[in-house]
C-alpha cells in the first residue's frame, strides 16, 4: 500500500491534469466500546461531486466522518480515498495529503484569536498568513473585523466562516462538512453554501452530512439516506428529499 503522506490524495482542485479522488466505504463497521454503531456501511463518492449524506438524529452520520477522516478506526471494513486506504492513518498526515474535515462543533481554537486561527492554516505549506488572511477576508468581510477577537467569543455563523475559510485557503481535494447550518440563521447558511457549492465547482470531492434535507439537497450532486447505521437508499438528490421525509417521519 502506498503511503498517504508521500503523495497528494488526488491533486489540487483546478489542477486539470490530476483527477480529484473518489471516497470509497467499504463494508466498514465502527464501535464505541462494545456498542456497534456502524453496522458495514458501503458508499462510494463520485470524484468532484457534491454528495450530500442524509439521516435521522443518532443514524451514525458524523461517526462514518470520523471514520473518513481517520479520527476513529473502523472495527472492519476500509475506507479509500483515491487509491490510497484511510483509517488508521493520523489525522495531521491525511492533512497534508489533501483531506480536510470541518467537523461538527467546528474544528477552530476558541482561546486563540481569528488570526492566529489562520496562521495555523500556513501550517499546511507554502502558504503566508497574508496569501491566507487575503484570501479569507475576500469570502468573509466579517472575520476582517473580528480579526483580534477570540475565535471561541465569535457568533456561530463567524466561527462556521472562520471553520471553512480552512478548507478555502489550504484547497484540499477532499473536504468533508458535518452539519455545516447547525445553529446558524437561513441566511448565513446560504452564504455558507454557495460557497461550497463554489469550491466543487474547482474540482473538489465533498461529503456533506446535514440535517436540513433541503439546504443539503440544493448544493449536491447525490445523495443517500443513513438509518441506524447503514445506507438505506442512495439516489439523487431530489429523490433522497422525497425518501427522507417518509423515513424522518416514520
Ligand atoms: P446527529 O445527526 O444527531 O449528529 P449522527 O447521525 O451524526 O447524529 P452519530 O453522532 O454518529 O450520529 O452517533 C451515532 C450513535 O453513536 C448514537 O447512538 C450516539 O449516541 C453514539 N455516539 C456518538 N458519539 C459517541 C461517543 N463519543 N461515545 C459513545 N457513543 C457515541
Amino acid at each position: 500500500m502506498t503511503d498517504v503522506a508521500a503523495a497528494p490524495i488526488g491533486g489540487a482542485p483546478g489542477d486539470r491534469h490530476q483527477i480529484p479522488p473518489s471516497i470509497v466505504v467499504d463494508g466498514v463497521r465502527a464501535a464505541y466500546g462494545r456498542i456497534e454503531v456502524l453496522h458495514g456501511v458501503d458508499l462510494v463518492v463520485p470524484p468532484a461531486s457534491v454528495f450530500a449524506l442524509l439521516g435521522p438524529n443518532g443514524a451514525g452520520k458524523s461517526t462514518l466522518l470520523k471514520v473518513i477522516s481517520g479520527r476513529m478506526r473502523p472495527s472492519s471494513g476500509q475506507v479509500l480515498v483515491g487509491d490510497k486506504a484511510i483509517g488508521k492513518r493520523p489525522t495531521e498526515k491525511l492533512a497534508r495529503s489533501g483531506l480536510c474535515a470541518v467537523p461538527e462543533g467546528r474544528g477552530i481554537f476558541p482561546n486563540l484569536t481569528v488570526r492566529e486561527n489562520l496562521s495555523i492554516w500556513t501550517y499546511r505549506g507554502g502558504l503566508n498568513l497574508r496569501d491566507v488572511e487575503e484570501r479569507t477576508f475576500e469570502a468573509f468581510p466579517r472575520l476582517k473585523e473580528r480579526r483580534r477577537q477570540m475565535a471561541g467569543t465569535l457568533s456561530g455563523g463567524e466561527q462556521q466562516m472562520l471553520a471553512i475559510s480552512r478548507a478555502l485557503v489550504t484547497e484540499p481535494s477532499v473536504l468533508l462538512l458535518d452539519e455545516l447550518s447547525m445553529g446558524l440563521a437561513p441566511l448565513i447558511v446560504a452564504e455558507l453554501y454557495e460557497l461550497v457549492g463554489n469550491l466543487a465547482r474547482r474540482g473538489m470531492t465533498i461529503l456533506l452530512v446535514e440535517q436540513f434535507v433541503t439546504t443539503a439537497v440544493a448544493v449536491a450532486t447525490r445523495a443517500a439516506i443513513m438509518v441506524h447505521g447503514r445506507i438505506e437508499q442512495e439516489g439523487t438528490p431530489q429523490e433522497m428529499a422525497d425518501a427522507a421525509l417518509s423515513v424522518y417521519l416514520a
